[in-house]
């Protein structure tokens, strides 16, 4: 019999790691990139012997595939993936296709905001408590390549909703969505409810003996919930009521109850402040209570984890200015967290490229609580329009230095100097690490 024909598209993270996966597995495999692959990653193809193309699809073999394995980064509007469609060929995810061959326990996260943190978080208490676990999916290495040469007991996985578009079979242990608010609109036809769709795919294949953690605080995610019905043992996590099961807030504390057992600590004594980071720490405490980790690593671990380079990130305390970078705050709705857990006067770095952003949720804080606003774009005028009757002085700037120097002339000792842009960071940067690394290269050198 011939050998199945795969086809994977796109030469980057994932798509090298389904292509390794495929070939180890015994597929005739062939990858195929509309631009151009790293080196890194041909040396790996060339390693595995796996035949592939560049700067192009060559359709009489993209289209004879049985199966076609589709990075995230190509959009349903590409020319080469309408007609996949058009010959009826299957297209799955990387995650899709990994989870076929892999029989760990499976953590999965999903979320418009905090994915990377509560996933991060959730690997850390896996670590502490001693369990083979791995990390995966849009964070680190690929999954596919993990499966193909790691064995592990567990994997804690974080998924983007266009992830999850390519994904049928595959099912989690426990499922995570940490809140759901207008994001990527642009490849969701800008119709929430194809986005939102996106999102609870994550859930789509759980029994009853599987878990789903959501915040049940999140009006979309609630909303959703009242429409669909789910088999999942359900795990809501609140900062507004008490639950039977989940996780909420009494007082200064936090609790998790899961099945008979009873979990709690002092929210102070969390590493990680802000009510945003309350809400991850409750779902990562949740996730670790359903495998059963010991009350005891819990504690330690929420106490002592780090967090994530570029979220709410301290960087440097100078002249009793502190500074601190979250530039992957590339949202309204992760910019509105930051600007919430400040408690001195604001020097707030925004802008770059705007997504179609409404900053009216953040029009209270930006009153309350922001004294100088630093645009950092090539176009600030939105920020200005929306901010010039909010904030008493604007200030234009074109790099992060130049932000920087602006932030230290216009504070004094007690202020925070904050990067939250709201905004991608393209027109400016290569990406948000880039954006981040600048900015604290920039407060370094002061
Ligand atoms: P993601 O991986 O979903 O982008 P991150 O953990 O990388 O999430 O955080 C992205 C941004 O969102 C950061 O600015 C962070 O401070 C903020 N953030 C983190 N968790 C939450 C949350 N639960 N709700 C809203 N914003 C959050």
């Amino acid at each position: 019999m011939a050998k199945k024909k795969i086809v994977v598209l796109g030469g980057g993270e994932s798509g090298i790691g389904a292509a390794v996966l495929a070939k180890v597995k015994g597929f005739d495999v062939f990858l195929s990139d509309g631009g151009a692959i790293k080196a890194e990653a041909v040396k790996t193809l060339n390693k595995f012997d796996i035949p592939f193309e560049q700067g192009g699809h060559s359709e009489s073999i993209v289209l004879a595939a049985d199966e076609v394995i589709k990075s995230p980064g190509i959009p349903e509007s590409a020319h080469i993936v309408l007609s996949i469609r058009e010959k009826c060929i299957p297209i799955i995810s990387e995650i899709e296709f990994a989870g076929r061959y892999d029989r760990a326990k499976k953590i999965c996260i999903t979320g418009s905001n905090g994915k990377t943190t509560t996933t991060s978080l959730i690997y850390y208490m896996l670590k502490n408590a001693g369990l083979n676990v791995g990390l995966a999916g849009n964070i680190g290495k690929s999954y596919a390549y993990q499966v193909a040469t790691e064995r592990y007991d567990y994997y804690v996985i974080e998924l983007s909703s266009f992830q999850l578009d390519g994904m049928y079979q595959f099912k989690a242990d426990i499922a995570i969505i940490t809140n759901i608010t207008p994001d990527h609109l642009d490849r969701y036809e800008f119709k929430m409810q194809n986005y939102i769709n996106a999102k609870f795919r994550i859930a789509q294949n759980l029994t009853e003996k599987e878990c789903f953690v959501f915040c049940a605080d999140d009006p979309i995610t609630a909303t959703e919930l009242d429409k669909i019905v789910l088999t999942a043992k359900m795990l809501p996590f609140t900062q507004k009521d008490k639950v039977d099961q989940g996780s909420f807030i009494d007082e200064d504390r936090l609790y998790v109850r899961y099945e008979d057992d009873e979990y709690s600590m002092y929210l102070k004594e969390l590493a990680l402040q802000g009510k945003h980071n309350v809400y991850n720490s409750m779902a990562a405490a949740i996730a670790a209570k359903a495998v059963n980790i010991d009350n005891k690593v819990i504690r330690e671990s929420l106490m002592n984890f780090q967090g994530v380079e570029h979220r709410l990130e301290k960087v440097l305390t100078v002249k009793g200015v502190l500074y601190i970078n979250d530039s992957k705050a590339t949202n309204v709705d992760s910019a509105w967290y930051a600007l919430e857990s400040m408690t001195s006067p604001v020097v707030w770095i925004a802008g770059g490229t705007d997504k179609g952003n409404d900053y009216s949720p953040i029009h209270k804080f930006a009153k309350e609580k922001v004294k100088v606003l630093i645009c950092m774009g090539l176009d600030n005028e939105k920020l200005h329009r929306e901010f010039a009757d909010k904030i008493e002085k604007i200030i234009d700037v074109k790099s992060a230095k130049e932000a920087v120097q602006a932030a230290y002339e216009n504070s004094v000792p007690g202020d925070t100097v904050l990067l939250s842009p709201c905004c991608a960071s393209f027109d400016l940067f290569k990406n948000y690490e880039d954006r981040g690394e600048q900015f604290k290269k920039a407060v370094r050198e002061l």
